[in-house]
């Protein structure tokens, strides 16, 4: 077991542009169809991708696009730094990436995990009923945790950050927040050096 502090990472929104991969897969699955408009990513207003995505009707086929592996082949990093700045971050922490989903998203998160994180050895993925947004069946005391829902903080962890963007979905958190992974590596690297010198 490691001696570094735990630090939960979560995937999507956090570590993943997942709302530009839904969109792209959406782009290049629907591009034939007479009705087609392409979906912009910006003009998300809902996390269920209606308003970008209408030709998704149903309940069943907006959430199939989880796991389609089209969507894992054009997912990237959510910014230019979250790669470097994790492996930084890996020097001093032991991260574990912690995410939701169902066992077939899960399935694919993982294989993209091991083929773009190596050095990551930790993932804990969690199919929880209906994917309800909690992290709290995870005992993460003393640890750090950075995730982009409100409602995925509200477990036992030590110091939560909400990172990214102000969404819809993620009003009305008053705590700390990291806009990007720049911000990320002067809060838990930078900050912790200076308050050492
Ligand atoms: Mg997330």
């Amino acid at each position: 077991m490691s001696n570094k502090r735990r630090l939960f990472v979560d995937f999507d929104l956090t570590l993943v542009d997942s709302i530009k991969a839904y969109a792209d897969t959406y782009n290049i699955m629907f591009k034939d169809h007479p009705d087609f408009t392409p979906a912009d990513p910006k003009m998300i207003t809902e996390y269920d991708f209606s308003c970008i995505c209408p030709l998704l009707t149903n309940k069943e086929d907006k959430k199939a696009m989880w796991n389609n592996p089209v969507f894992f082949d054009v997912l990237q990093f959510i910014d230019n730094d979250t790669l470097p700045v994790l492996k930084r971050l890996h020097e001093k922490y032991e991260l574990i990436i912690c995410t939701i989903g169902t066992p077939s998203n899960l399935a694919l998160k993982a294989l993209w995990l091991k083929d773009n994180l190596p050095f990551i050895d930790n993932y804990i993925l969690i199919n929880n009923g209906n994917c309800e947004m909690s992290k709290s069946i995870v005992n993460m005391r003393g640890a750090i945790q950075i995730d982009d829902i409100p409602s995925n903080l509200e477990g036992n962890s030590e110091i939560k950050i909400l990172f990214g963007k102000e969404y819809p979905w993620n009003r009305g958190w008053y705590g700390e927040r990291c806009l990007n992974w720049k911000s990320v590596e002067k809060r838990l690297l930078f900050a912790e050096k200076d308050r050492m010198e």
